[in-house]
C-alpha cells in the first residue's frame, strides 16, 4: 500500500493512504503501537458508521473499547477531554494502553490531546475519516481543544505512531464536508506546490464524485507536501507557519459563528480574504487572489465573510495563536505555489487594521 514517511527522528511515522487501507490496521497497531489494550475514540456519527468495525480490527491485537462523544466542533473542549479521560480511567486503561482516533479533525485533535496527557502521555494512531483529516489534521502532531477565548488555545504536540487513511470511508462523508476538506488541499498547493494546486483543480470532478483512484493519488500528494513542511519544522518555530495561510481570518470566522461554520469553509474564506490583504500590502503578486478564488469556487467553497460582524472578527483575531506583542500576524502568499518570506526571514507579517477591514469588506 502507498505510504508516506514523516521523518522526525525517534518519532518517525508512516501514513498509508489507500482504498481499503483499514484492513491493514491490525498489522499497523501490532507493529507501531503495541498495547495491553486499545480505546477507539470516535464522534457519535463515525462511531455509528465504523466504530464496531474498527474496534473489532483493533481487538484482534488486544482488548479494545469504543468511546464516543457528540459530533462537531463544539465538542472540541476541555469538558470532552475530561469526560473521555475519566472514561478511560474507569475502564482501567494504564500507561500500557493506546488510543485509536477514528474520525475527522475534531476527533483527531481531541483524542490526540487525551492521548498526549493521559497518564502523562500514551501512544495513539490516527484513522482519519474526512478529507480534511486525511490530508491535513492527522499529520503533524498538533493536538488540542478550543476555549471560549479562542480556537486550539490549549494543546500540545503529540505525534501519532501511524496514520491509516482509507479513502473508501469517504463514501459516507456529507458533501459539504467533502468539499470543505479540499480547501486545506488547495492551501497546501498554494503555499508550497503550484503543480498540486493545479492537479486538484483539474481533478475536481473525479474528487467530488469520490473516485477512489483520484482520492488516493491526490490525497497522498497533499499528505507528502504537509509531511515535508512538518519534517522541516516539527514545532512551528519557522516555515511551518505557512500552513496557517487563511487561518487568522478562518479561525476568527469559526469563533464568531459559534463554530457553526465547517473549518474548511472558514479557511476557504480566510484564504480569499488574506490573499486580498496580502495584495493590498504589496506582498502577494497581483492576480494571485483571482486564481485562488476561482479554484475555491470550483469546489463550491465560500470566498467572502458575508454578514459576519467585522468588529467581532477583528476582536477574535486578537486571540489568534500567531499574535505577537499584541499584533495580529498573517501568513501570506507570494504567488500560487509559494509562501511569502520577509527580508528578515519571517514567515508571518503584520497588517494595518484598516487594510484588514478593507479586505474583509471585499
Ligand atoms: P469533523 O471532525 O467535525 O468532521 C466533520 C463532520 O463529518 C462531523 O459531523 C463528523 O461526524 C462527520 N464525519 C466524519 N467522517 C465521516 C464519514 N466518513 N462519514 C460520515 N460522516 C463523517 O471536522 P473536520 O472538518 O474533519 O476537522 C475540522 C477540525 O480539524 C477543526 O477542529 C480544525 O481545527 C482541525 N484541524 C486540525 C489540524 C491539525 O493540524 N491538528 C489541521 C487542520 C484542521
Amino acid at each position: 500500500m502507498p505510504t508516506i514517511t514523516v521523518r522526525l527522528g525517534t518519532e518517525t511515522y508512516q501514513i498509508t493512504v489507500a482504498d481499503g487501507a483499514l484492513a491493514g490496521l491490525p498489522d499497523v497497531l501490532a507493529g507501531t503501537c503495541p498495547a495491553a489494550r486499545y480505546v477507539v475514540v470516535a464522534d457519535a456519527t463515525v462511531a455509528g458508521l465504523y466504530g464496531e468495525q474498527v474496534r473489532g480490527l483493533a481487538a484482534t491485537v488486544a482488548p479494545c473499547d469504543l468511546l464516543s462523544f457528540p459530533a462537531g466542533e463544539r465538542s472540541k473542549t476541555r469538558d470532552q477531554w475530561q469526560t473521555i479521560s475519566d472514561a478511560m480511567a474507569r475502564l482501567g486503561v494504564g500507561r500500557d494502553g493506546a488510543v485509536v482516533a477514528l474520525g475527522g479533525g475534531v476527533t483527531g485533535d481531541l483524542a490526540g490531546f487525551v492521548a498526549a496527557t493521559y497518564r502523562r502521555g500514551i501512544p495513539f494512531v490516527q484513522v482519519p475519516t474526512t478529507v480534511l483529516a486525511m490530508l491535513d489534521s492527522s499529520i503533524g502532531g498538533k493536538t488540542g481543544v478550543d476555549t471560549p477565548h479562542g480556537k486550539n488555545l490549549v494543546g500540545t504536540f503529540h505525534h501519532p505512531r501511524a496514520v491509516v487513511a482509507d479513502v473508501s470511508l469517504l463514501r459516507t462523508l456529507p458533501a459539504e464536508h467533502l468539499r470543505a476538506g479540499f480547501a486545506e488541499g488547495l492551501k497546501h498547493g498554494a503555499v508550497a506546490d503550484r503543480a498540486h494546486f493545479e492537479q486538484l483543480v483539474d481533478a475536481r470532478d473525479r474528487l467530488l464524485a469520490r473516485d477512489a483512484d483520484a482520492l488516493s493519488e491526490i490525497l497522498a500528494t497533499s499528505v507528502a507536501i504537509k509531511a515535508g513542511v512538518v519534517e522541516e519544522d516539527a514545532v512551528e518555530s519557522g516555515r511551518r507557519a505557512i500552513l496557517n495561510f487563511g487561518h487568522t481570518v478562518g479561525h476568527a470566522l469559526e469563533a464568531v459563528s459559534g463554530y457553526g461554520v465547517p473549518h474548511g469553509e472558514a479557511v476557504a474564506t480566510g484564504m480569499a480574504v488574506e490573499a486580498a490583504l496580502g495584495t493590498a500590502v504589496g506582498i502577494t503578486t497581483p492576480g494571485t487572489q483571482q486564481t485562488l478564488v476561482e479554484a475555491l469556487r470550483a469546489f463550491d467553497l465560500p470566498t467572502s465573510v458575508g454578514t459576519a460582524a467585522r468588529d467581532q472578527l477583528l476582536t477574535a483575531m486578537q486571540h489568534d495563536k500567531k499574535v505577537r506583542d499584541g499584533t495580529v500576524k498573517f501568513a501570506f502568499l507570494r504567488e500560487i505555489g509559494q509562501a511569502a518570506r520577509s527580508d528578515t526571514g519571517e514567515w508571518t507579517f503584520p497588517a494595518p487594521r484598516e487594510a484588514v477591514l478593507s479586505a474583509l469588506n471585499g
